[in-house]
């Protein structure tokens, strides 16, 4: 349980924070006190603290001392608005918004008009000047208090409203005049009543004191947990609450609500973004219920605070140096900042922005580095659609919306979340299709490949979900008629999309396509293919943004990154993509194919000629594999392991060849190798093959095996140097578990190479390492560096091992268990168990480098290439990270971000 002590203070002034105190504040609180601080219009208020939060949900009630502090707060608040919450002839109001240090759609955000009861919605009438201003604000209330606080179906508010406008013949809210407000307000508290057995209450703190609480409730709600989980953001943090005097946006035309962006979220360009709505209160905006008109038209509607506006988002964007998003409301001509925080952009804006940003001298090519992620990455490097298949046969383009998410996403149109989840679950890929999205769709967003919503615009709730999930979406395609009740959509021309047919959106461009459209490779790829040149005069924007923050990357980092590549293609992809040599080539997948059957004669032999027989037969073919491979990879190193998989990997499957036997002996035809083959099968089958026979293990029983990979590899470096090339091998031995293991093989591996260069006159300079990938490799790291030049971390097998979680079986049958009740966060399988797992590679690293201080370290488990996981293998100070050819981009931008992070690194060995 957090502490409290006499002293913590739970509530602080708007004039008291500022943007550095996120983590106690959120994220909404310490820049509304930055905003503050900076003499910006903020309207006065407070902020009750995540520490509050946490008390309250460990403990399921609220800090003793939180009371008197809010009432300490609020009273110097009521002095100096010069009027009490709620007070009958002047009511002073308040909003209460959840504010976590991330932003957090799933979480209840908003009660606004806090205070007005039946006694003081005179007095705010009098006090605006308007009766109907008065009613409609009470009726949000209560809507959204009964929806939010009191947990009443928001439907029934909802239906009760649209029936009053029905009854009256009318279409829009604004239609409505104060008595029929007046008449739902009465409605609206018998539903409060009727749903949940107590009057909507009517004591000003009351309200606030319940909001504040269910604010702290939503922390645990499911679609917050939801959210988290899949923005891996920790469960603990709480929430903090911002207590704001409430300003109206809703109180005629000169007032109004809206948002802005200081440049594109999509392109990064500079310029006028955001949506403005005349006579609204903020949450219309948000939610793409009504249209509303380009930033841009403020500046014809109120030119005055227009100006201001602009002049604020220079001062934002100069002081964060970055792009800033803003909600602003404009009260009768005066202009108040809402709130303010790094607006969430594309993975290409992201890019585009850092080097802008450089360019601008805001920033410097280390914090360039922080604003892009290799996540991002990743996603730049996705494929798009071709345009020259886009609108043609069997891709009819269908309508055109705002491009609000980038990314290129096929599937079959779902228009419920419910559907995209069951269909999604079944291995289906959906386009999730709504009129506009709200925090209840969150599920089905997730489960889509895309989203396309027919209303709403740029910052509407599919739009800025999407983003921040790195979702395709296409939003406020307002040619589309979406019909949810009857599953379908119409495009103009009257063509009709039924749930279930395929259709195309284009993130990038908003154009929405009925079939599927082919895809073609992103431009980041075709840069790092070598196919197009950054510093070519019509070089994209994007592609010339990345290659600047990938030699920022690549001049700062301290860990090399390699590949993982057993062939001469994957290895020559992964040099373009710039690896530094290959960290793991794995020989067994030189077994297969043709060559299978001569393992099989391998492992059938009886005699020792049999045997010589079956790996003379092998030497020349993985002679010729290590050739291309040195030759791709030439005058850089190339990390090859020895064979690891069990060998009944090699064999037929038990149950086909028993079939194979038994109709042999029943068509009477000779099959004495079958049978052989089925008593082999046999005698290698293992209960758990992962933990049996293999890896070094089968170096020393099969005799020869071992012998015949490292003479292969000696004799294709003998040949490489012969022709003038500059081979680097190191030979690899997987699965050690003890020195002893790995001084036997050692001993053969030496005597074969030193044959080999004896024979060839060559000196060829190969170094002997092993993985370190058991538990006891881990902790015997010491003694096993003795017999060792280099470890390469297998995390995969280690992963395996410590946890003793199977790594083919637990993903598909537990995972998602443990993953929702937050066992785990993100599969240790994925990233790196820092705590676990971590621990140990950071104790053999210790202990490795101890016993040999020159030791070469590398990791090429899966983690390798997953960005977190290269942070933790920078801190520890390994020298490299091998991954897949694609992911070395990536891998190696984080590694330049971890360097330009500064933790640890090569300090901490
Ligand atoms: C590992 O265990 O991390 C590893 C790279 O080996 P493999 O995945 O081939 O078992
Ligand atoms: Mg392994």
């Amino acid at each position: 349980m957090p502490e409290t002590t006499d002293q913590q203070k739970f509530v602080y002034d708007f004039t008291e924070g500022n943007k550095d105190l996120k983590d106690l504040l959120g994220g909404k609180g310490a820049n509304l006190a930055e905003m503050t601080n900076l003499g910006l219009p903020v309207p006065p208020g407070f902020t009750i603290t995540t520490e509050a939060c946490k008390v309250y949900l460990e403990s399921g009630t609220e800090p003793v001392a939180l009371r008197d502090e809010v009432s300490a707060h609020l009273d110097a608040l009521e002095k100096q608005m010069g009027k009490k919450l709620g007070q009958a002839d002047d009511p002073l109001l308040v909003s209460v918004r959840s504010g976590a240090k991330f932003s957090m759609p799933g979480m209840m955000d908003t009660v606004l008009n806090i205070g007005l009861s039946d006694d003081s919605v005179a007095g705010l009438a009098a006090q605006a000047g308007s009766e109907r201003f008065a009613w409609d604000s009470y009726r949000r209330l209560i809507q959204m208090f009964g929806k939010t606080v009191l947990g009443v179906d928001g439907e029934l508010f909802e239906e009760a409203l649209d029936e009053a406008k029905r009854a009256k013949g009318v279409t829009t809210d604004v239609e409505l005049d104060a008595a029929d407000l007046q008449r739902l307000v009465e409605e609206f508290k018998g539903i409060v009543a009727k749903e949940t057995g107590r009057d909507f209450p009517q004591e000003p703190r009351e309200q606030m004191d319940l909001a504040v609480r269910a604010v702290f409730d939503s922390w645990n709600g499911d679609r917050a947990k939801l959210y988290r989980r899949q923005e891996r953001i920790p469960g603990d943090l709480g929430t903090a609450v911002n207590i704001c005097s409430m300003v109206f946006g809703n109180l005629g035309p000169d007032s109004g609500t809206g948002v802005a962006f200081t440049r594109d979220p999509a392109s990064g360009h500079q310029g006028v973004y955001g949506d403005y709505l005349q006579n609204a209160q903020g949450e219309d905006v948000v939610a793409g219920i009504r249209n509303t008109v380009p930033l841009a038209d403020l500046e014809r509607i109120d030119k005055a605070s227009y100006d201001q506006l602009m002049q604020i988002m220079e001062t934002l964007e100069t002081h964060y140096k970055d792009l800033c998003d803003i909600e602003f409301t404009i009260e009768r001509g005066k202009l108040w900042m809402l709130q303010t925080r790094i607006g969430k952009r594309t993975a290409g804006a992201a890019f585009r922005i850092a080097t802008q940003l450089v360019d601008q001298g805001l920033i410097d090519e280390a914090e360039a580095l922080q604003r892009v992620t290799g996540g991002q990455l990743a996603q730049l490097m996705f494929p798009r659609f071709d345009d020259r298949a886009c609108g043609r046969e069997g891709s009819e383009l269908l309508g055109r919306g705002i491009a609000a998410s980038p990314g290129a996403a096929v599937g079959k149109a779902v228009f419920d979340s419910y559907t995209a989840v069951k269909w999604s679950r079944s291995g289906e890929k959906v386009i999730l299709i709504r009129r506009e999205t709200n925090p209840d769709d969150l599920d089905g967003m997730i489960a889509s490949e895309g989203i396309l919503t027919s209303r709403g615009g740029k910052t509407s709730h599919a739009a800025v979900v999407a983003r921040g999930m790195g979702k395709t979406c296409v939003c406020g395609a307002e040619e589309l008629e979406v019909d949810t009740k009857r599953r379908r959509m119409t495009a103009p021309g009257g063509i009709v999309i039924e749930e279930g047919e395929v259709v195309s959106i284009d993130g990038s461009t908003g154009k929405v396509y009925l079939g599927e459209v082919p895809v073609v490779p992103s431009p980041v790829v075709e840069y790092f293919e070598g196919r197009m040149q950054a510093d070519a005069a019509d070089a994209d924007e994007l592609v010339q943004a990345v290659h600047r923050m990938m030699s920022y990357a690549d001049g700062g980092r301290r860990l090399q990154v390699r590949a993982n590549a057993d062939n001469a293609e994957d290895a020559a992809r992964a040099r373009r993509f710039g690896a530094q040599g290959i960290g793991l080539c794995r020989t067994e997948h030189m077994f297969l194919g043709e060559r299978r059957e001569m393992v099989e004669r391998l492992i059938l032999a009886d005699t020792e000629a049999e045997r010589d027989e079956a790996l003379g037969a092998l030497l020349p073919l993985q002679k010729a594999d290590f050739v291309e491979l040195f030759e791709a990879m030439d005058g850089l190193p190339v990390t090859v392991r020895l064979l690891d998989p069990p060998l009944h990997e090699f064999l037929p499957d038990i149950t086909e060849l028993s079939v194979r036997v038994a109709l042999a002996e029943a068509r009477r035809e000779p099959h004495e190798n079958e049978l052989r083959l089925l008593q082999a099968v046999h005698k290698l089958h293992e209960q758990n093959p992962m933990l049996g026979l293999r890896g070094v293990r089968l170096g020393l029983v099969i005799p020869g095996l071992f012998a015949m990979q490292v003479r292969a590899i000696a004799e294709a470096a003998a040949e490489r140097a012969t022709a003038g090339g500059d081979p680097r091998a190191e030979i690899m031995i997987p699965l050690v578990g003890t020195v002893q293991e790995l001084e036997i093989v050692r001993e053969e591996a030496e005597r074969v190479i030193a044959e080999v260069e004896q024979a060839t006159g060559t000196d060829l300079g190969l170094t002997l390492g092993t993985m370190i990938e058991l538990p006891r490799a881990a902790l015997t790291a010491g003694q096993i560096a003795e017999a060792a030049e280099f470890f390469s971390f297998g995390t995969n097998d280690l992963t395996q091992t410590v946890w003793g979680f199977s790594r083919d079986d637990v993903e598909a049958s537990f995972f998602t268990a443990y993953l929702e009740k937050g066992i785990f966060g993100v599969s240790p399988f994925e990233t790196i168990d820092r705590d676990g797992v971590g621990s140990l590679v950071r104790s053999a690293v210790k202990a490795g480098r101890a016993t040999r201080p020159d030791l070469k370290l590398g990791v090429c488990g899966e983690h390798g290439g997953d960005p977190e996981s290269v942070h933790f293998f920078h801190e520890v100070g390994l020298d490299y990270v091998s991954c897949s050819p694609f992911r070395i981009p990536v891998a190696r931008l984080e590694a330049g971000r971890a360097a330009a992070l500064g933790n640890g690194g090569s300090d901490s060995r």
